[in-house]
């Protein structure tokens, strides 16, 4: 119910391009593939992934001979369905960490504004609901103002946090939040790190680090990088996709701020052109506004 009101405004964009791009038309031919091309890109699903898209489509119009446009929608929606299975494997309902590893340990990159404290709090909310003992590390010390608002987020959840002053080594701050966790026992450490997008080589040297550091406590920390994304900014969600990839072994994606804008799409595409799963989706400022994506859940509020 929140993912569809989450996704209201990507749904009715996406449909009222989709009816333009068929209208007057019974059947799928180059004309309405050439439009749907066109409705796909300016949803922000990429041009890589829609070239993809409509090769499948392609396919199915030459198999069956005959598609008609009615017919349009479902099979639009199974392909991006088969898609983003295709990446999202696993876990797609549940705040869960494998119970095999203690702390679990995630790593959470991204730039300043795309929502990344918010995310941390959602995460540390659901994860404390779902039983686990919480740990945030205040690992992006660019910033005063990332620290306390990570204080606050912490303060709400009602979880520990690991801080030190602003300037500090992330490293140090990431080796304490882990000792820490590992002394109280904890099941879920997140660290908030790296807020700026300096030179590639300054990224990748400063996670490389951090990451070093933490494997003196935990020695196969971090269990998952978690980059967040900014789903509104679109084109902008794809370029630092495309340099934190580079940067850093990503392994899962948080696509944020989905409730207020027309460039859903970006989720396909980003995470079939950088074949990393997207993990979690914000669709809200509030505490609970963060769902685990499921890709059918997501394709049928696209599509419903
Ligand atoms: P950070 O600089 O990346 O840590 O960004 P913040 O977590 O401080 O978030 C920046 C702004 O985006 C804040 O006003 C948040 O409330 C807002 N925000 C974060 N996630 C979402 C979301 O899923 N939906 C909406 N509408 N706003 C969000």
């Amino acid at each position: 119910e929140t993912l569809d009101k989450g996704l209201e405004i990507t749904k009715t964009t996406f449909f009222s391009k989709l009816t333009k791009a068929v209208a007057g038309k019974s059947k799928v031919d180059d004309e309405v593939l050439d439009n749907l091309e066109e409705v796909l890109i300016s949803s922000d699903v990429g041009v890589a992934t829609t070239l993809k898209i409509i090769e499948r489509i392609e396919k199915r119009v030459a198999q069956d001979k005959y598609l008609g446009t009615e017919e349009l929608n479902e099979i639009l929606r199974e392909e991006i369905a088969s898609l983003l299975a295709e990446t999202n494997t696993g876990n797609d309902s549940e705040f869960i960490v494998p119970s095999t590893t203690k702390p679990y340990v995630i790593m959470v990159v991204g730039v300043n504004g795309v929502g990344k404290t918010t995310t941390i709090g959602k995460l540390a909310h659901q994860f404390k609901n779902a039983g686990y003992k919480v740990v945030l590390g205040a690992a992006d010390t660019f910033r005063a103002a990332a620290i306390d608002q990570l204080q606050i987020w912490a303060d709400r959840v009602g979880v520990p946090i690991v801080k030190q002053q602003m300037g500090s080594d992330p490293a140090s701050v990431a080796f304490d939040t882990l000792q820490s966790a590992v002394s109280q026992n904890a099941d879920v450490v997140i660290i908030d790190t790296a807020g700026r997008l300096h030179n590639k080589l300054g990224l990748m040297n400063e996670l490389s680090k951090v990451k070093r550091v933490m494997q003196k406590v935990v020695e196969d920390a971090p269990h998952d990088v978690l980059l967040v994304l900014d789903g509104s900014t679109g084109q902008n969600a794809f370029e630092q996709a495309k340099q934190f990839t580079a940067a850093t072994e990503v392994t899962s994606l948080a696509v944020t701020k989905l409730d207020g804008t027309a460039k859903g799409g970006v989720v396909i595409g980003i995470s079939d052109q950088f074949q990393v799963p997207v993990k979690y989706i914000g669709v809200g400022e509030g505490i609970k506004d963060l769902q685990v994506f499921n890709k059918f859940e997501f394709v049928d509020s696209f599509f419903n």
